[in-house]
């Protein structure tokens, strides 16, 4: 299974998905700024009976950019319209979502910045001045016609701001940046999924799951649910720490908590490249693995582990990153991070 089945798509939306997604701001764990700030823009709407600004999602994926979303429709006691920008294919389309949309709603947008330009077009006066403009008739009779749309909010989600264009960026009174969780924030989760689930795990057991998980809630409920799998097959009522090692072994987890596809980058840019740097496609057509995926995906985490690092050249794998894996030092490289000396 390629890292973008694993992580990228949408989630699973399976029972025990909805039941350990959290429903209340006050469910939702970590991510404090971002908590703190949405809870006063949402008092201050409620309290003026108006909608939510308009609100911009954006940080890698499975950080709960989706979660937040359905979040902000319940604390709002609005009605959710779940669309993407993949699935909005003709202005048409967009025009009838905003025309039946219940006053107040929330349309969650997420991949936001796939929309297409034509359907951008319809999206900037609804968001703003709440008409659509739509074209009836053709060729020299056609005429454009204003219909108004009821106050609703968007909720978009992307991986990165800069993927959006200006003008849509613009449109977003609101805008939150999803950070990558740390291990307390990350065991916490741990430990509510598996209450919820009725899996038994001790503190140890949680805190490793919480340290292998890349920062991720999304990574952490699916590592509990795989180790869940290999203690029940190995006859353990109980998840410690040596139970989740040893099935995180078998997952081909290691002790930072990277995958095969986090490895294979690096280790085509240290065997392939000499460390770097190396352009992104390089690195996508040597692995095999689509560039988008890397970069969303693998890369964010590899940054932020400093395992990583991007220059005016390219990626470059730095000295961590070397001695992560075990591989030599190149005798001469053009990688700045290197000290060859
Ligand atoms: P995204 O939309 O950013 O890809 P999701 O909202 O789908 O991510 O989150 C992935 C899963 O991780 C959710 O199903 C949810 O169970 C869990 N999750 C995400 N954020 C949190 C959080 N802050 N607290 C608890 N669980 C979370």
């Amino acid at each position: 299974m390629n890292r973008s089945d694993e992580l990228n798509p949408e989630p699973m939306v399976g029972d025990e998905e909805l039941s350990i997604r959290p429903r209340l701001l006050k469910e939702f764990i970590g991510q404090d700024d971002i908590k703190s700030n949405l809870n006063v823009f949402l008092t201050a709407a409620k309290q003026r009976e108006e909608s939510l600004d308009h609100l911009l999602l954006y940080g890698p994926p499975g950080l709960g950019k989706t979660t937040l979303a359905h979040i902000v429709a319940t604390e709002m006691g609005a009605t959710l319209h779940v669309t993407s920008g993949p699935a909005i294919v003709r202005p048409g389309d967009l025009v009838g979502i905003l025309t039946n949309l219940d006053p107040g709603s929330v349309l969650f947008i997420d991949e936001i910045h796939r929309l297409s330009r034509q359907v951008e077009e319809i999206l900037y006066p609804a968001m703003e001045d709440r008409k659509v403009d739509i074209m009836i008739g053709q060729g020299p009779a056609a005429r454009s016609i204003r219909l108004d749309v009821p106050s609703f909010t968007v909720v978009g989600a992307t991986t990165r701001q800069g993927l959006l264009t200006g003008p849509l960026r613009d449109r977003f009174g609101i805008v939150m940046n999803f950070g990558f969780y740390d291990d307390t924030a990350l065991d916490h989760i741990v430990r509510r999924s598996s209450t919820i689930l009725g899996i038994e795990v001790d503190a140890s057991g949680s805190a490793m799951i919480a340290a292998k998980s890349r920062g991720t809630p999304r990574i952490a409920n699916r590592l509990l649910r795989r180790i869940r799998d290999f203690a029940q097959v190995d006859g353990h009522a109980l998840i410690t720490a040596p139970v989740a090692e040893k099935a995180l072994k078998a997952l081909g987890i290691d002790e930072l908590g990277l995958d095969r596809l986090d490895r294979l980058v690096l280790e085509a840019i240290i065997k392939k490249y000499k460390g770097g740097p190396v352009g992104l496609e390089t690195i996508a057509a040597s692995t095999g693995e689509d560039s988008g995926t890397i970069e969303d995906v693998c890369e964010p985490f590899l940054l932020q582990c400093g395992l990583l690092a991007r220059t005016p050249r390219g990626r470059v794998a730095t000295h961590h990153a070397f001695q992560h894996l075990g591989l030599p030092m190149p005798k001469n490289s053009a990688n700045p991070t290197l000290d060859l000396e």
